[in-house]
């Protein structure tokens, strides 16, 4: 059922449309709240987040148990037809949109949104996909703990997109991504079987950790149902401050004098450029500049400290690194609301890009070393070798992860120039990270829209890795077509 795509070899199967016969067996089976065929009620779920990409289907499944998401995934097997789970929908690469040739269905886990448990003996919680990370975040604080991943998108994201994209976000630099959070898994595999690895085992060596190659398959090797989950104690205080520097070496050099002074109380450390900024005031109501004065670039930092702990003195090491010439101008969060001010100028970031049009989109990793060379030589190089172009880069400094976005020439029809240009950018962009021994998906995964990308960069060893297990696991090829295997 394989069939080759281009001369690298690298197969993806083929999947038939769905016959008039299968949509009534999931009509009966599944009811009006777990079914719908009214393109009204598709129509929000076709289209990514950025607006680029559109997809069709004939109808969005939505189970509320995983028996019916086993059911469906035995019935779709056998009659070797596409199923595209969903979450929140808020992938930046168009990895829940199905193909635009409508063969697939859209299986959204969002009515699975369950709490199953929290346990703070265990610091666990085994929740279900379809929980929104927000919500997440407030039952682990109702039950005095704290569930460490964070991101823009929290009201929307859901666990199993989360787990499935190995989602990244603004803790990462001390708890790491979600693959250091996830405990175990529970997912309907492409066969119809439960893989029910749910737990709350800090260790266990039975071989190849499928609860590890679920999380980041973006879809591709199962659905995931639900997942249990590592906690930390609740939060006692933290302290937000916004930082002005001039250059990028100094951002660096600061992260590393506050983690020697504070240690791990250092949690988020995000940088944003002065047209970040500029770009959030213009396009984001209720927003204000927090420092009098202008730098090239901001930095954004959160210190915490545990319950019945003192404050991590963010203050006196700010003071210290002004003295020391490596930080122009800071100010710290005197109260919650101003935390939460500065902290909204780096979340709307991606909402203010939206707003002000399209631009080629990069979510790239380097060694954090060469985070400055890239921030500062690498925009350099993209403006000269594309002139007129405008680069924005902007994000977690301190895990060299940084949105590389190039926006159009002033005044030139963005998405006329994206259509065009927009390949060579990509290219350009991804070349100089993979010189610099850097991967072009940091936290967003492949999707539709790095696939190419992805294909004409990775090593035939990763390739056929890839393909591999994706053949073990899913040889109908009836998981998520056309993302990220090439
Ligand atoms: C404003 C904004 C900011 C963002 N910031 C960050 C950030 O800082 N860090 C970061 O990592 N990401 C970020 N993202 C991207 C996005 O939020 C994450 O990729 C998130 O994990 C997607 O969750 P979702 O529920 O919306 O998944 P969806 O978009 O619905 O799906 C994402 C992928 O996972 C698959 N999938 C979804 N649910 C399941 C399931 N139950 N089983 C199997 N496969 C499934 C889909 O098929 C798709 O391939 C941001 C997005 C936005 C809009």
């Amino acid at each position: 059922m394989f069939h080759e795509l281009g001369s690298c070899g690298y197969g993806q199967a083929m999947s038939n449309p769905p016959s008039p016969t299968l949509l009534s067996h999931f009509q009966a089976q599944l009811g009006p709240r777990g079914y719908t065929s009214d393109p009204r009620d598709l129509e929000p779920w076709l289209t990514d987040w950025r607006g680029r990409v559109h997809g069709r289907a004939a109808a969005l499944l939505s189970p509320a148990t995983v028996e019916e998401v086993q059911a469906i995934v035995r019935a779709a097997a056998e009659a070797g037809v596409a199923l595209v789970p969903q979450g929140g929908n808020s992938s930046m690469v168009a990895g829940a949109v199905p193909p635009a040739d409508g063969t697939a269905l859209l299986l959204s886990l969002r009515r699975m949104r369950a709490i199953r448990s929290i346990s703070g003996e265990d610091n666990v919680a085994i929740v279900e996909a379809g929980v929104i990370l927000s919500d997440l975040h407030d039952a682990a604080e109702a039950a005095g703990r704290r569930f460490p991943l964070s991101l823009a998108a929290k009201g929307t994201a859901t666990i199993g997109g989360l787990v499935s994209t190995n989602a990244g976000g603004t803790q990462v630099l001390r708890f790491g991504t979600m693959r250091a959070l996830l405990l175990g898994i529970e997912a309907v595999l492409p066969s119809g079987e439960i893989f029910d690895g749910l737990t709350a085992l800090r260790k266990d060596n039975r071989g190849y950790d499928l609860r590890q190659l679920l999380c980041g398959a973006e879809g591709t090797l199962g659905v995931v149902t639900a997942a249990s989950l590592r906690l930390v104690p609740a939060i006692g205080s933290r302290t937000v401050a916004w930082v002005g520097v001039d250059e990028a070496p100094s951002a660096l050099a600061l992260l590393r004098r506050l983690e020697a002074r504070l240690g791990e109380a250092i949690e988020s450390f995000e940088i944003v450029p002065a047209a970040g900024v500029d770009l959030v005031l213009r396009h984001i109501e209720g927003t204000r500049a927090p420092l009098a004065s202008t730098h090239r670039w901001n930095v954004l930092i959160e210190a915490t400290a545990p319950q019945g702990a003192p404050a991590p003195d963010l203050e006196t090491a700010l003071a210290e690194a002004i003295e020391a010439g490596l930080v122009a101008d800071a100010t710290i969060a005197a109260s919650e609301a101003q935390a939460e001010a500065l902290w909204k100028l780096r979340e709307t970031m991606s909402e203010a890009e939206r707003i002000d049009g399209v631009a080629a989109k990069h979510d790239v990793v380097v060694p954090v070393s060469l985070m400055p060379e890239l921030l500062e030589k690498g925009s350099e190089r993209v403006e000269a070798r594309f002139p007129g172009v405008r680069v924005l880069a902007f994000g977690h400094l301190g895990d060299g992860n940084v949105h590389f976005n190039v926006r159009a020439p002033e005044g030139a029809d963005d998405r006329a120039w994206l259509a065009a240009d927009g390949p060579a950018v990509s290219a350009f962009v991804h070349d100089l990270v993979g010189e610099m021994g850097g991967s072009l998906s940091a936290e967003h995964g492949i999707g539709q829209t790095k696939r190419a990308e992805f294909a004409r960069t990775a090593s035939p060893a990763r390739l056929h890795a890839l393909t591999a297990i994706k053949r073990a696991l899913d040889p109908l090829g009836i998981m998520n077509p056309g993302k990220l295997i090439p």
